[in-house]
């Protein structure tokens, strides 16, 4: 556990640093996420979840965004 002395921990799905209280809302961000199972690539059941159209969607919505930014 490398937990920072903040109360902010990184979202297991996405990895974005959520504040402890705000966890049980969080919503994980489409373009963070992706971003985030891009580092774990080799991740099978990752590879498995983006070929499915939740998970293309969710390439696609990333990408776009990555083109206006
Ligand atoms: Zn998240």
């Amino acid at each position: 556990m490398s937990e920072l002395r903040s109360t902010s921990t990184a979202c297991p799905r996405c990895g974005a640093a959520v504040h402890r209280e705000e966890r049980p809302s969080h919503i994980c961000d489409a373009a963070q996420l992706i971003a985030h199972l891009e580092i774990d690539a080799f991740d099978a059941e990752l590879g498995q979840w983006l070929a499915t159209p939740h998970g293309r969607f969710a390439a696609w919505l990333a990408e776009r965004d990555r083109a206006a930014a």
